[in-house]
């Protein structure tokens, strides 16, 4: 299961009901902070998830909608809620402008706080035996930008009735084969995972795509995902001006949508130039299954299940509130 929740999800300047780039994908253990507009702590205090786990942050790109937040959290990190490091991961660029924005924000006192700087670069992120982050590049202005693609490893059922039959003990060798190694039986016999695991069951999948200039080269990053999170920062009317700025139009991330193939499309980065029925006609009218977020939003992807829209301020969890200080 992931949760993917939008901090702020406007384009480029602030609206009364839409904060800068920021979103948090949740799996198990992991928390990533993707983005991190200006005023994104204080969206993050809003929305209950609270700083802790947060250390780790995906860069879309470098443009300052997307960084400026970094600075504050920093500074928030270290002086109040005492975690010491932050691990940034995004292209060279990006992280070349992180570093300029720390030293000016702290000088020699970025000491207090220990930033690493991971440079991106297209292929798997992270990993453990259930889960993969998978970075791919992404146009946008000539800005090193990259997507992100969240994936449940695809899962073969263990059959206890074909290992009985076969004398398979129970313990540590079932362990083995569900781990797809093969086992020898105290009589000698070898024991295969095909002879015991079920068909491979695909997880999960959550791609998260910032601003992009086009499309056509993403059909194949995004294809099959459960929910695919894009941009739509114009409407058709203004196209051209999209494509000068590098950026998409609503039909433009419907059309990806449609072509990939996706469950459901989720719209961010929304200009104060429209309005969010604007965006969501357009997209709808090319790929239905679309909506447009809002701040707070809170997207729950499980395979085979609907997509479910919660808002993330009634999640009950408000760890972080009480200790912000
Ligand atoms: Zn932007
Ligand atoms: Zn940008």
């Amino acid at each position: 299961m992931f949760e993917l929740v939008f901090l702020g999800t406007a384009a480029s300047a602030p609206s009364i009901q839409r904060g800068l780039s920021a979103a948090v994908l949740m799996h198990r253990e992991y928390r990533f902070l993707i983005d991190c507009g200006e005023s994104t702590q204080r969206q993050i205090l809003r929305s209950g998830l609270g700083f802790k786990r947060l250390d780790r942050i995906l860069l879309t790109h470098g443009h300052l909608d997307h960084i400026l937040g970094l600075g504050g959290l920093a500074s928030t990190f270290a002086r109040w809620e005492a975690i010491g490091d932050m691990q940034i991961h995004g292209g060279a660029w990006a992280l070349q402008r992180v570093r300029e924005l720390m030293r000016v924000a702290f000088g020699a006192g970025e000491a207090r706080l220990h930033v690493q700087y991971h440079a991106m670069s297209p292929g798997i992120l992270l990993e453990d035996d259930k889960f993969r982050v998978r970075a791919f590049p992404v146009e946008h202005r000539r800005t090193e930008a990259f997507g992100f693609s969240f994936e449940e490893k695809s899962r073969r059922a263990f059959l206890p009735e074909k290992a009985e039959a076969l004398g398979v003990p129970v313990g540590p060798v079932r362990r083995d084969l569900v781990g797809g190694k093969p086992v020898t039986l105290p009589d000698g016999r070898v024991i295969a995972p095909d002879d015991v695991l079920g068909p491979p069951n695909a997880g999960a999948r959550v791609v998260f795509v910032g601003d992009a200039g086009r499309v056509d080269d993403l059909v194949v990053d995004a294809a099959g995902a459960d929910l695919l999170a894009i941009e739509a920062t114009y409407t058709e009317a203004e196209r051209e001006i999209a494509a000068e700025f590098g950026h998409l139009t609503a039909h433009q991330a419907a059309w990806l949508a449609r072509e990939a193939n996706v469950g459901a499309l989720v719209l961010h980065h929304i200009s104060r130039r429209y309005s969010a029925r604007d965006i969501l006609d357009e997209a709808c009218a090319v790929f239905p299954q679309t909506i447009v977020a809002r701040d707070f939003d809170m997207f729950r992807v499980v395979k085979q299940r609907e997509i479910e829209r919660l808002d993330v301020r009634q999640r009950g969890e408000n760890e972080g509130l009480a200790e912000a200080g």
